[in-house]
């Protein structure tokens, strides 16, 4: 056996490093068509793409983005405002291995600010990832598999033949698991369900998705009538706040229940366990305030039996990595999720060099250090809004 010298304290690496600059980019992204969904229709997305420069030059980046709901009451602006006069004093000088001291004075300083905090947290992890040449699933324990089957979310359409054409687009591409938004039209949401289990039989899981968007009275009305089309889960049927309709909703109706907008922090999480309010729950980096509080999320989610439905909003490949390093470093399964809903056909571009792009419904998981992502400054030029 080699005797180890545990006095040594010379590990190569010079982990003096220094953060020295906060810079903040703020773009609007084009979809590739208008994005529909129960509350809210969006032509472009709003993005907040942060790099932590140090005194090594090395940098990390973080995405985020101005979603203006689902717990996020930022735009563009206040986000930038957020990072630049509060969370900068914090950071300069500090050095990026202090992850959770860093996190837990930003945190103080603006409370429950996930939206910032993803973004400048993500880009720490990025950073250490790139300083030490490792990729961040090597930092979260290791890599567990080396592709991510993902979900493709099934935007709302005028027909019944206009939904299953795009069905059929994403099927014939490789995806398995279509999410089906619900909560405008009662009659339109069950005749899709039907045409969809016609289309496809059993070779698809359907989930379907309301976004907050139904009362309580019309949810339990709904999900019953949808029962007989084998909902692998509905999410989020009715509003943030109703954790005790959420709990009715799973015990009345034959069919999971899972919590999205419900959930942002920890406590959010553990009142929806404590009610047994949902079954399934999905994490997004934004919302929950990316790799820093998803992982603590995702350990509470297991130990509660829960099933965990990794989840983003339309996004670039910075978030879409910054997921599929988590599952990757999951030795448990995850579910199919959509995280990937910028790249699998949502956003008209993407503003990295090495897009990651579905292939036969699944991404792979990036090797390289960090996120594994290279900005394309072109397309951030292109894309860079004036703030
Ligand atoms: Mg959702």
């Amino acid at each position: 056996m080699t005797d180890i010298d545990v006095t040594r304290t010379d590990f190569g690496a010079d982990l003096s490093v220094k953060i020295r600059e906060i810079e903040t980019i703020p773009l609007h992204l084009p979809f590739g068509s208008p994005f529909q969904i129960s509350a809210a229709t969006r032509d472009f997305l709003e993005v907040l793409i942060v790099r932590i420069h140090t005194d090594q030059g090395v940098y990390g980046i973080g995405e985020t983005q101005a979603w203006r709901r689902q717990g996020s009451a930022e735009t563009l602006p206040n986000l930038m405002r957020s990072i630049h006069d509060q969370f900068a004093p914090l950071l300069i000088g500090r050095s990026p291995f202090e992850v959770n001291a860093v996190m837990h004075d930003l945190n103080a300083c603006l409370y429950n600010s996930l939206y910032a905090q993803a973004a400048i947290g993500d880009a720490l992890y990025d950073l250490i990832g790139k300083f030490l040449n490792v990729p961040i699933h090597t930092l979260l324990g290791g890599k567990c598999r080396d592709r991510v089957r993902v979900g493709a979310v099934l935007s709302m359409k005028p027909t019944v033949e206009a939904l299953l054409d795009s069905a059929q687009g994403f099927y014939d591409r490789g995806f398995r698991h279509l999410g089906l938004k619900i909560g405008i039209d009662p009659a339109a949401d069950l005749r899709n369900a039907a045409a969809l289990r016609e289309q496809f039989g059993d070779d698809i899981v359907l989930r379907v998705d309301a976004n907050a968007g139904m009362n309580f009275d019309a949810a339990q009305r709904l999900l019953r009538k949808l029962e007989p089309y084998d909902i692998d889960a509905a999410e989020q049927p009715i509003a943030i706040w109703d954790i005790d309709g959420m709990a009715e909703l799973a015990r009345t109706v034959d069919m999971p229940i899972m919590a999205d907008e419900s959930v942002s922090t920890d406590h959010s999480l553990l009142e929806v366990i404590r009610k047994r309010a949902a079954t399934v729950v999905q994490t997004k980096t934004a919302k929950n305030g990316g790799i820093h509080y998803i992982r603590n999320l995702w350990a509470l989610a297991k130990a509660a039996g829960m099933r965990i439905y990794p989840g983003n909003h339309p996004s670039t490949s910075v978030a879409t990595s910054s997921v599929a390093q988590m599952c990757a470093a999951s030795p448990e399964p995850v579910m199919e999720g959509v995280f990937a809903v910028g790249v699998s056909g949502a956003l008209a571009d993407d503003i990295v060099e090495n897009p990651i792009r579905p292939i036969d419904g699944e991404i792979p998981v990036l090797d390289g250090p960090g996120f594994g992502v290279t900005l394309d400054e072109d397309k951030l030029e292109k894309y860079r809004i004036e703030i």
